[in-house]
């Protein structure tokens, strides 16, 4: 569905992404992992066609562009202007009103969407909030509700799972694991190296490359992250939460 072949990223002569190539298939929940500056966000801002790249991005045989819609996006935290004075439902509805046109209000579908992505989300209660006046937690199911109301078909989640809790992130694993099941693709930064990878068919570790490729299983292990984190391996392991990868 989605294959970047080659692909390289410069900023100002520095090279962030080197060679990258990947495909991801309808119906992958699949984890991009590495440490911190390995260029995961380079990635997927390069897949939306946020910067220049060398190489090839395709999605289902053509470029991006005229099928920007079936891509959607939920940026890293420190990406969002959380003081924007918006409602949650309006961030919602950001999705549908790019669909309508600009000027157009709403309509009955456009609305359901809406409602039915805060529902999905367990945030419906709480759809006349500021965004931030929400926890962290609520603010990230938020946006992921703003995917959802787009029903795209490929789905890029940077480091959706940073600063929230328990519940949140309990819904969020039951969504990804829905969405793959009906031939959704995902594609998640996490920056969690716990637990929760293994419920991901497959995991890819970047540094600057990809170091592995392969299911959870034979990317987690020992030989991966030394090869990832070089030097700050035992700073890396030696935290107490074990989280030794950031986006
Ligand atoms: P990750 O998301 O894995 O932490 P990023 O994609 O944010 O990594 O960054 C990859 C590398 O590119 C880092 O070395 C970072 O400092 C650099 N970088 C990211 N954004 C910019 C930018 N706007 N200008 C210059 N360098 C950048
Ligand atoms: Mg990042």
């Amino acid at each position: 569905m989605l294959a970047v072949h080659n692909l390289s990223v410069n900023y100002r002569g520095i090279e962030a992404l080197t060679s990258v190539s990947l495909t991801l298939n309808p119906g992958e929940w699949v984890g991009l992992i590495g440490p911190n500056g390995a260029g995961k966000s380079t990635l997927v801002k390069a897949i939306l066609g946020l910067m220049p790249y060398k190489g090839q991005i395709l999605l289902n045989g053509t470029t991006l562009k005229r099928q920007r819609r079936q891509v959607a996006y939920v940026p890293q935290r420190s990406q969002i202007d959380w003081d924007y004075p918006i409602t949650a439902w309006n961030v919602v509805m950001m999705a549908q009103t790019a669909a309508l046109g600009i000027g157009r209000s709403p309509n009955a579908k456009a609305k359901r969407l809406v409602s039915d992505a805060l529902d999905r989300v367990e945030m419906l209660p709480l759809r006349h909030r500021q965004i931030g006046q929400l926890s962290g937690g609520q603010q990230q199911r938020i946006f992921l509700a703003r995917a959802l109301a787009q029903q795209p078909n490929l789905f890029l989640l940077d480091e959706p799972f940073s600063g929230i809790d328990k519940k949140t992130e309990a819904i969020m694993l039951s969504i990804f694991a829905d969405l793959s099941e009906q031939g959704k693709t995902l594609l998640v930064c996490s920056h969690e190296w716990g637990e929760a990878l293994n419920r991901y068919h497959r995991l890819l570790l970047l540094n600057r490359r990809v170091l592995a490729n392969d299911t959870p299983q034979a990317v987690m292990t020992m030989e991966n992250i030394q090869q990832a984190y070089g030097a700050n391996i035992s700073a890396a392991l030696h935290n107490q939460n074990v989280i030794p990868f950031a986006c």
